[in-house]
């Protein structure tokens, strides 16, 4: 008999899990699901990122010293910046339009409000104080952070991902600049690397449905009050919107537009991608299997992949940028704060920064919210509002960012010729279980 596609069994397996969670919390199982099943769920995660380090160094590492000029590797790297720059740009924007015509935050009762801030407090200033550190650092701190001095304690910490593409880079222009046959074994070596990784990946995905399963059982159990939510429905329902418009229309748009794949194909290719993204909340975690999905099945060769999605999850976050600004001009509404048109276009540029300066894990774009709300003189404490409901919107922002880096990949993977026929035309092919 065949067994169901994957993707049926990871929406399976998601669905069973808040089933779960929802079963747990009622019949008071709340610390057998932590001890028990949420474990597992943490375990696919580390499987994840395990993989993750050596998939980008061996994958870089080839992507450069294939390119064999460094021309077209500064071509393709400057492309990939402008274009990731304007996606966000206009990602925020969009936010600003449509918080700024719901206008979610006006209607919030001083009583709501209050209940609000004082059932989060703690957690946004621990969110405030991770911030804080940031912001003390000097202006090109950002750059500093980016060259490692030692390569073996970068690639140890799967934080400090920048520094290691920094040097992957580096030696990959080495590899170019050397004579090709002592680069060979080396080249070789990675490449072995390279389909070692991808097969692990394979054999991960195994485990996808029961470590979404484990993650979103635990995510319901470990979930605050569900009363206070109620309060913060139309917020998300902004944040949502805005996000939908950018999975479901702009992206499938641009990559109609400008490599001629059809909205069908697009989706097929990148939605386990997408569903992983939703349940990790992690674009990190997310990174082999979105490079495995955009190389094998939308077509992009991997000289482009293993540089534009790397770089992407780290630097690109279309979703998060766009949550920041939603969040943002929410709480300024409801502390019943004006803000000006030079306020708004704050939030463009801080958000802009804020979010390739948000690291790719869960809840990372709301220590990063605090720069945005400092910047357009905002209380920061107003977190506090908004934390309930962070976790959920985490999840459909990551799936937002994983989905820009993609259609990116692919836009600049047309523009230098390097866009080919999906390996894998049907993608149930590739996970095929008989
Ligand atoms: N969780 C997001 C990501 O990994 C970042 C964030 O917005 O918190 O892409």
């Amino acid at each position: 008999m065949k067994k169901l596609a994957l993707h049926w069994q990871i929406l399976l397996g998601m669905l069973l899990g808040v089933l779960f969670g929802v079963a747990a919390v009622q019949l008071d199982l709340k610390q057998f699901t932590i001890d028990w099943i949420k474990p597992f769920g943490t375990i696919f995660i580390n499987l994840l990122k395990l993989i993750a380090v050596p998939l980008i160094i061996a994958s870089l590492v080839k992507g450069v010293s294939d390119l064999q000029d460094i021309s077209k590797l500064s071509r393709m790297a400057g492309r990939t910046v402008g274009i990731y720059l304007g996606t966000t740009i206009i990602a925020v924007t969009l936010g600003l339009v449509v918080v700024n015509v719901a206008q979610p935050g006006n209607g919030i009762s001083e009583k709501t409000r209050q209940e609000l801030v004082d059932s989060f407090t703690d957690n946004a200033q621990s969110k405030i104080t991770a911030a804080e550190k940031q912001k003390e650092a000097g202006p090109l701190q950002a750059l500093v952070d980016m060259v490692p001095s030692n390569i073996f304690a970068a690639a140890s910490s799967n934080g400090n991902m920048l520094q290691v593409i920094f040097f992957v880079i580096f030696f990959g222009i080495g590899l170019i600049l050397i004579p090709p046959v002592k680069a060979q074994p080396f080249m070789e070596f990675f490449d072995c690397l390279y389909e070692v990784s991808l097969k692990l990946i394979d054999l991960i995905m195994l485990m996808a449905p029961y470590g979404v399963f484990a993650l979103l059982a635990a995510l319901i159990v470990e979930a605050p009050s569900w009363d206070i939510f109620r309060a913060l429905i139309q917020y998300s329902l902004c944040v949502l919107f805005g996000l939908g418009l950018m999975i479901f229309g702009f992206y499938p748009l641009l990559v109609r537009s400008f490599t001629g794949r059809s909205y069908r194909s697009f989706f097929n290719g990148i939605s386990p991608a997408q569903l992983l993204a939703f349940s990790t909340s992690s674009s990190a975690a997310t990174l082999p299997v979105t490079m495995e999905r955009v190389e094998e099945h939308l077509g992009v060769e991997r000289e482009v992949s293993s540089f534009v999605l790397p770089v992407g999850a780290t630097v690109n976050m279309d979703g998060t940028s766009l949550y920041q600004a939603v969040a943002a001009v929410f709480i300024a509404q409801a502390f019943g704060i004006d803000l000006t048109l030079y306020d708004q276009l704050t939030i463009v540029l801080t958000a802009t920064l804020a979010s390739i300066g948000s690291a790719a894990v869960p809840g990372a774009g709301m220590v990063m919210l605090v720069i945005v709300l400092g910047a357009i003189g905002v209380p920061e404490f107003g977190l506090a509002l908004i934390f309930a409901v962070d976790r959920p919107l985490d999840m459909c922002r990551t799936v937002v960012n994983v989905t820009g880096d993609a259609t990116v990949s692919m836009l600049v993977a047309k523009s230098v010729g390097k866009l080919g026929d999906p390996k894998v035309k049907n993608w149930d092919d590739h996970y095929a279980t008989e």
